[in-house]
């Protein structure tokens, strides 16, 4: 099988360090496999999305010398598809409407007579209760009902695994999905969140090979219960080292020292990028 790997960053800042640390090891492994890389711009957020940090992201991958096939997949032109999704989801009873806040979220989690993982454990609400919610125009965002997975899929719910490739051979992890309790598929604000978008992407565009930071290996579990539930072929998972600041921190989009179009502004070339980057194979 032709091997596709991709990277999705959010325009919500200029990209540093650590993200041209996941472009290149993906560029790299599609390269010596003599397959494709895909580049994706994942803007469900459009409060935080700028046209400027898109347009930063084509410059500084393109310094560093990358190249992707043309079109590049927006997520924001994608939302429809993903509102289908969430509308088969909804039919299946596997998603229901949650109409708290965060402040309730906060509440309940302050609330004494509650262990900390109930707070956080949403329910469907009564019918009744939900009809005089939408009568209201209450906002509201999808969640994914973890009991109705489990009643779906049986035995399979708790047995899942997502195959991961590590430096000493591919293994088998389990998933353990039911730990993230019943995670927001469809956001109140944009509609769709970034585990039901990028699933979906990743499937639509032929990902073979997902390759990302180690801070989203739980997330994978997760990931492949959804292409469980849509009945679809997931990836290999690959998980990189985070790089950090010099203070030992997790860099983040606004630490400028890390900064690419800043190491670029200030003369730097793309071999000192890597210089500060550990080995592209992982
Ligand atoms: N847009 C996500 C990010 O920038 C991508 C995560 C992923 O690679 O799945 O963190």
């Amino acid at each position: 099988m032709e091997t596709v790997t991709r990277f999705a960053p959010s325009p919500t800042g200029y990209l540093h360090i650590g993200h041209a640390y996941s472009a290149l090891i993906n560029f790299d492994q599609a390269i010596a496999a003599n397959g494709r890389f895909v580049l994706r711009i994942e803007d469900i957020d459009q409060t935080r999305c700028r046209p400027e940090y898109e347009a930063g992201i084509f410059e500084d991958l393109s310094w560093l010398g990358l190249t992707w096939e043309e079109p590049v997949i927006r997520q924001s032109d994608r939302m429809e598809l993903y509102e289908a999704r969430l509308s088969e989801l909804q039919e299946r009873g596997l998603i229901y409407r949650c109409f708290k806040t965060r402040k309730d979220i906060e509440e309940a989690m302050r609330a004494p007579h509650d262990a900390p993982t109930d707070a956080f454990r949403s329910r469907p609400m009564a019918p009744i209760e939900e009809r005089d919610n939408l009568a209201a125009s209450k906002p509201y965002a999808w969640r994914l009902s973890m009991s109705e997975a489990e009643t779906v899929l049986g035995d399979v719910f708790t047995s899942l695994t997502f195959v991961e490739e590590t430096k000493t051979g591919k293994v088998e992890s389990p998933a353990y999905a039911g730990r993230f309790g019943d995670v927001v598929l469809g956001r109140k604000d944009s509609g769709a969140s970034y585990h039901l978008s990028s699933v979906l992407d990743d499937s639509d565009q032929g990902i073979t090979h997902v390759t990302r930071g180690e801070d989203l290996r739980d997330a994978a579990g997760l990931h492949v219960l959804l292409y469980k539930l849509f009945d679809l072929s997931p990836p290999v998972y690959r998980h990189h080292a985070l790089i950090t600041g010099k203070d030992g921190k997790r860099l983040a989009k606004r630490d400028h020292t890390a900064n690419l179009r800043a190491m670029r502004e200030n003369g730097q070339n793309p071999n000192d990028v890597k210089a500060l980057l550990p080995s592209l194979t992982l």
